[in-house]
Parts: C-alpha cells; sequence; structure tokens
C-alpha cells in the first residue's frame, strides 16, 4: 500500500483484518489532505453544495453507509452530530435535501449559529469523525492486526520494484493510495494522467470554542465544523490547480468574512491556518479498482470526499483482491473508466 492518509490507512487496516499480508508504506506529513480534513461524513450536503458532486449521490450515499461498521470495527468515534445548510433564500423548485427549520430550532443545536435571514435545512444522519484521531486510530488497529508499516516514499524502479532510501520491495499486489500526487506514476499507470490538484485552505481554532457534539453548519462560501474537543474547523477553498502549501492571509480573511455572516461570535484568537492538496478526477470521483498495469490497483483521486468514502473504497479494494464482485458501483469508479469516452 503506498500512501499512508485516509485512504490507504483505510485499505491497509481492512486488509489486515482480512489476515493479507500488509505493507503499508509512505511519510506521515502535516499537509496530508487527511490530516487538514473537517471529517465531515457529510453525503447530503456534498451533493447539494459541490456542483460536481451532484451525479454522485449514489456513490457519497453508499460511502456514508460503509461507516457505522467499519467504525465500530476499528473503535473510530463516529459523531452523529447531523449538519444545517444554509442558503440564501428557501429556492423555489430545487429539490433541497433534509427538513427546512426555524433558526430558533438550528440554534437549539448549534448556539454559535447567531443569524441567518435565510432557508435553513436539518440534515440529521450527517455525520464527522476528527480526521488526525481517526488516522492515529487507524494505524494502531493495523499494526495490532500485523500489518508492517515504512515510514519512507517509495518510487518505482525499472524492474518492477519499489525503492526507498532504506532498500527495495517486492509485491505481488501493489495499492497506490498517494493521493495528490498520485500523477507522479502516471509512467507507471497511466490512469493516474487525468488527476489534478485542488488546493484547500482551512482554519482551526482552539478547543473549547463551540460545546462538544455540536451539529456542523454549512452556509456560502464557508463551513464551521465543530471538532470533538470543542474547537472548529472553519473552511475550506476549493482552489483548483493550484499546488502551494503557503497559507494565504487575504484566504484565511475571506473564509472568517464568509463564516461572519452566519456565526460572528467565534473565538478566533490563536486560531491555525492548515493547506492540504486533494486529487480530483474529471468527474470528480474517484479511481478504485485495477489499472491496465498487472499488479497495479488504483484508490486515488478521492477530491473533497477521501474521509467520507474511505471505507467503501477499503471494501471494494478488499473484493477486487479476494476475486469477488465488487458490485454495482464499481464501474462508476472504475479507473480506466476515462479510455471509454
Ligand atoms: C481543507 C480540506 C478539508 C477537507 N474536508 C473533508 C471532509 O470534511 N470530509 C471528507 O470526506 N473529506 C475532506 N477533505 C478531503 C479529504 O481530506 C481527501 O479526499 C482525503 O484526505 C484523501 O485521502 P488520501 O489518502 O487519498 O490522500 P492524502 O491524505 O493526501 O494521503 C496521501 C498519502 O500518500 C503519501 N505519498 C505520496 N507520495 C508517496 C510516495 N511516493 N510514497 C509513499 N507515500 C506517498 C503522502 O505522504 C500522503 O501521506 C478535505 C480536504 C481538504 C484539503
Amino acid at each position: 500500500m503506498i500512501g499512508a492518509g485516509a485512504v490507504g490507512s483505510a485499505v491497509a487496516t481492512l486488509l489486515a483484518d482480512q489476515g493479507r499480508d500488509v505493507l503499508l508504506a509512505g511519510p506521515a506529513l502535516a499537509t496530508d489532505a487527511s490530516r487538514v480534513a473537517a471529517g465531515m461524513i457529510a453525503p447530503l450536503s456534498e451533493a447539494a453544495l459541490d456542483p460536481a458532486s451532484r451525479d454522485a449521490a449514489s456513490v457519497l450515499s453508499a460511502g456514508a453507509l460503509a461507516w457505522p461498521a467499519f467504525a465500530e470495527r476499528f473503535g473510530i468515534p463516529l459523531r452523529a452530530c447531523g449538519g444545517l445548510l444554509l442558503s440564501p433564500s428557501p429556492q423555489v423548485g430545487a429539490v433541497q435535501p433534509g427538513e427546512q427549520v426555524s433558526l430558533d430550532f438550528a440554534q437549539s443545536l448549534a448556539p454559535f449559529l447567531q443569524r441567518w435571514d435565510g432557508s435553513i435545512r436539518w440534515l440529521p444522519d450527517e455525520r464527522a469523525v476528527d480526521a488526525e484521531a481517526a488516522l492515529r486510530r487507524l494505524g494502531a488497529q493495523f499494526t495490532r492486526r500485523g500489518g508492517g508499516r515504512i515510514d519512507a516514499t517509495l518510487h518505482p524502479a525499472a524492474d518492477g520494484t519499489w525503492q526507498y532510501a532504506g532498500g527495495r520491495i517486492v509485491a505481488r499486489q501493489t495499492v497506490i493510495a498517494m493521493g495528490q500526487g498520485s500523477e507522479t506514476l502516471a509512467g507507471v499507470a497511466a490512469e493516474l494522467a487525468v488527476l489534478t490538484p485542488i488546493r484547500g485552505q482551512i482554519l482551526r481554532t482552539v478547543p473549547g470554542v463551540v460545546p462538544p457534539g455540536a451539529p456542523f453548519v454549512r452556509g456560502p462560501g464557508a463551513y464551521v465544523a465543530p471538532q470533538a474537543d470543542g474547537a472548529v474547523m472553519i473552511g475550506a477553498t476549493m482552489e483548483a490547480d493550484i499546488r502551494s502549501l503557503t497559507p494565504s492571509h487575504e484566504t484565511s480573511q475571506a473564509l472568517m468574512a464568509a463564516a461572519a455572516t452566519f456565526a460572528p461570535g467565534l473565538e478566533t484568537a490563536g486560531m491555525t491556518v492548515r493547506v492540504g492538496l486533494r486529487a480530483s478526477t474529471p468527474d470528480a470521483l474517484p479511481l478504485v479498482g485495477p489499472s491496465r498495469r498487472a499488479g497495479l490497483l488504483l484508490a486515488t483521486g478521492l477530491r473533497r470526499n477521501g474521509w467520507l468514502l474511505a471505507p467503501l473504497v477499503a471494501g471494494l479494494i478488499a473484493d477486487y483482491l479476494a476475486g469477488k464482485d465488487p458490485g454495482p458501483l464499481a464501474r462508476r469508479l472504475d479507473p480506466q473508466r476515462f479510455e471509454r469516452l
């Protein structure tokens, strides 16, 4: 398994749990998209807010459905926090998910939501994980199940092996789960050439700013996503084709201004800024399954839903490796689908 982000860690842990001999290789970098993520498991609000994901609703819902059993199996706290979706005005004719609620009701759940004149929809089934804690947990569960770990960057060698500073790896099957950066292996797996980066900047407050368990609130231009310790994450930008990991002061100001339209009283002292790079495909769905190159499987291109989809992707890769039918969604995520267009 190359890449120890949400996707590589989820796949590796599930495979180790099934008794497979798995080596998980990759450095743990603070800038991995998986570490900076808000951790929302939010299929309905994602399909509603992200124009590119509108046709992906069934995939996103399947991702959310895979979470409870996965979280229970590996002891990952999955918060049933729900989500509130704000839009400027009741959109006549537009199909909006969830139930329309009053500001009073929304404030009883999310006291930091201080004002909103437009429509508020309540999505009680949306959930969340704390990304960094979930990664740590997956890493521990993987090791407990006998998985091997190498903290190194791998490079392909001409003889089909994988090289790193400490040596060489020969694997019967390799899964590429390198997130943004996977496209550097397009010479090995041509399907990876379709990937493009989307930069995301996000802010994190100090702990204790909101009540633990509060729902996330998604408004125009920003969301406020509470974490288990009562910190909130205010995010996130979607900046296509930008690879810079340097935080931008102007971008932080714009995120705070957007959040202040509905949560003006949030305590921002001590806030930190994080940047991560997402990998995206032309149809906003990931590449999951066998490459044309024998012995290679791909689990990458998760765009803005890597946490939401990680257990689903893990199950699909496990099915492929076991020679089982991966089910009806597999064709939509087939890494070779762009060759058919
Ligand atoms: C600001 C922001 C907020 C987000 N919020 C959410 C959210 O609320 N919910 C959600 O579902 N998703 C969210 N996402 C998206 C989510 O974070 C990504 O889709 C997900 O993290 C992708 O996981 P990954 O494992 O594919 O990639 P990554 O997390 O990028 O991990 C890839 C790993 O591969 C390693 N790697 C790369 N090259 C090599 C190599 N040659 N050898 C070894 N290892 C290598 C990297 O070091 C890295 O550890 C957010 C993303 C951002 C940026």
